[in-house]
């Protein structure tokens, strides 16, 4: 499989080079230059296999010609062999017809580790094969600084750097990063905000010379491969409430568009999905996309599901190029229009098309207290704030019949709630544990690398400290 970019100027290039270079050299996103289908008997035959075989089975379809079925179980094998749900990740039943997947199986308990364990050992195959090595350098708000150090520490080709503002995480974050020991796996606390580490990063990524001679890499959600095991918990969680001959609905709560897309993608290769709903806390941008076709950028206001505080939704731009027939000039226009004005709006069918298939929802604070209170008291399960917002919104759609009576909704589980435990803990008034492969996070000792907000200062530390 070749993949192109968004924005029409890159590639196809191969799946090692759409993973190694993460952004495409014309600044949009890598996709495959088709999607692969599935029949439905061949969906139905996936309902005899593991998680791993199925990661297999549909990964392996975007790596024809890199990296086969047989080699990419074996991955998945192994990515999966660490989490601690013997189903990788389990569906439970909410109330009639309505479904949470708890995706915080994994190291970090958040569904970050879905994709990043496979990444780190994506990378590690593709930089041993060509000879070389990799810095990967990112910023993180909370949740993707944790995982990334998680799946990469220790891996002989790559070093890695996570920026966080210090001072600004939760505790529980913090630790998760700081407490990772291993060579070539730093936590880095910037004296600055989340914008400040997201602009150094971006800085040292457009310095051409630094950026070579580091060989930078990105692992934030734009990577094509970080989607790609995403796809697979869609299918498996759609099969077990009986797809493809029952058609499934999925609430999946979104800050950059990635794991909604990558349900949108699995419905592409032939998983039948009647409905998307796009669930966002207060920085509804998405939700005001789908009421109106135009998307226009407001300020972030802080929530209590932080890592969807989010306005700039970066994956939707591959939404936005199949919407658009696949024009990546009309794509670059209207990226550009956006950096430069902060907002662009699509045609009355372009946005008619979109909504076919997704619904935007949105829910403020106080709704997601209210949610979690609800879903306590009612079922005795403890939800943390983001899946809270999820299935606040698949129940608004089913009540106003955008999802019919009959079509099971599975609503996404994208943190254990344990991660956020002051939230929770005021709206239903319990304190939820960290599950026992961390119970002793907080006591574990903190290793960090400190760096004042300037690019020239990071950039010495980064010679200094990479291997
Ligand atoms: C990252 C994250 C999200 C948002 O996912 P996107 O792929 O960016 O839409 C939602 N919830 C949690 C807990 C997350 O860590």
């Amino acid at each position: 499989m070749q993949f192109m970019s968004t924005r029409g100027k890159d590639g196809p290039v191969s799946f090692e080079t759409a993973l190694l270079n993460g952004l495409a050299r014309d600044g949009g996103l890598y996709l495959p230059v088709s999607w692969p289908k599935f029949s439905l008997d061949d969906i139905r035959a996936m309902q005899s296999k593991s998680y791993a075989e199925l990661a297999g089975l549909i990964m392996s379809r975007f790596t024809e010609g890199d990296i086969d079925q047989a080699e990419m179980t074996e991955l998945a094998r192994q990515t999966y062999a660490g989490f601690t749900h013997p189903d990788v990740a389990p569906l439970k039943p909410v109330s009639d017809n309505l479904h949470v997947l708890e995706l915080f199986y994994g190291p970090t308990i958040a569904f970050k580790d879905y994709a990043m364990q496979f990444l780190s050992r994506a990378f590690d195959r593709a930089l041993t094969r060509q000879n070389r090595t990799a810095v990967i350098l990112g910023a993180t708000s909370g949740d993707t600084g944790s995982a990334a150090l998680e799946a990469f520490k220790g891996r002989a080709s790559v070093d890695v750097f996570i920026l966080f503002p210090d001072g600004r995480v939760s505790p529980v974050q913090q630790k998760q990063m700081t407490s990772v020991s291993a060579d070539g796996a730093h936590a880095v606390a910037v004296s600055g905000d989340f914008d400040d580490c997201q602009d150094m990063v971006k800085a040292c990524f457009n310095d051409a010379a630094f950026r070579d001679e580091m060989n930078l890499s990105a692992v934030n959600s734009i990577n094509w491969a970080r989607l790609m095991p995403q796809i697979v918990y869609y299918f498996s969680s759609a099969l077990k409430v009986g797809a493809p001959d029952q058609p499934v609905a999925f609430s999946v709560p979104t800050g950059n568009f990635g794991n909604v897309f990558a349900g949108w993608v699995a419905a592409q290769m032939g998983l039948p999905v009647e409905r998307f709903i796009v669930a966002s806390n207060r920085n509804d941008i998405l939700t005001r996309f789908f009421a109106t076709g135009t998307m226009e950028r407001q300020a972030v206001d802080p929530s209590l599901s932080p890592s969807m505080d989010i306005q700039v939704s970066s994956n939707f731009e591959r939404l936005l190029f199949e919407l658009l027939d696949r024009d990546g000039a009309r794509v670059a226009d209207l990226m550009q229009q956006f950096a430069q004005t902060g907002s662009f709006a699509v045609a009355e069918d372009v946005l008619r098309d979109a909504l076919s298939i997704f619904s935007g929802f949105c829910l403020d604070d106080e709704g997601t207290k209210e949610e979690i209170k609800t879903t306590y008291e009612e079922t005795g399960m403890i939800i943390d704030p983001h899946s809270a917002v999820g299935l606040a919104a698949a129940r608004k759609a089913r009540k106003s019949g955008l999802v019919s009576q009959d079509t099971p909704v599975i609503s996404l589980a994208c943190a254990h709630p344990a991660k956020f435990p002051d939230a929770v803990r005021s709206a239903c008034g319990v304190h939820p544990a960290l599950p026992d492969h961390l119970s002793d996070l907080m006591d574990r000792d903190e290793v960090m690398l400190k760096a004042d907000n300037d690019m020239a200062a990071v950039q010495a530390l980064l010679r200094a400290e990479r291997r």
